[in-house]
């Protein structure tokens, strides 16, 4: 008979921790609804021209640049 009433509680507490990461999970895929990413410039690379997002150009002298190859050789 303890064992029921444990074994009660933990099923209780499974379930009350489940549906809590359930309404977290659902209010986080909302706000990302709500709150789109917001486009990120694109820039040409110096040396072969293709088109690279602003957080992953590598900068040089002021030109952007698609790698570290491109720009060391300029
Ligand atoms: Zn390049």
């Amino acid at each position: 008979m303890k064992y029921a009433v444990l074994f009660m509680v933990v099923i209780g507490v499974l379930l009350f921790v489940k549906r809590g990461q359930q309404q977290r999970a659902r209010q986080k895929s909302s706000q990302m609804r709500a709150r789109p990413m917001a486009p990120e410039p694109m820039h040409a690379c110096e040396r072969c021209g293709v088109h690279v997002p602003a957080s992953r150009c590598v900068w040089k002298d002021g030109s952007a640049y698609c790698c570290d190859d491109h720009a060391r050789l300029g």
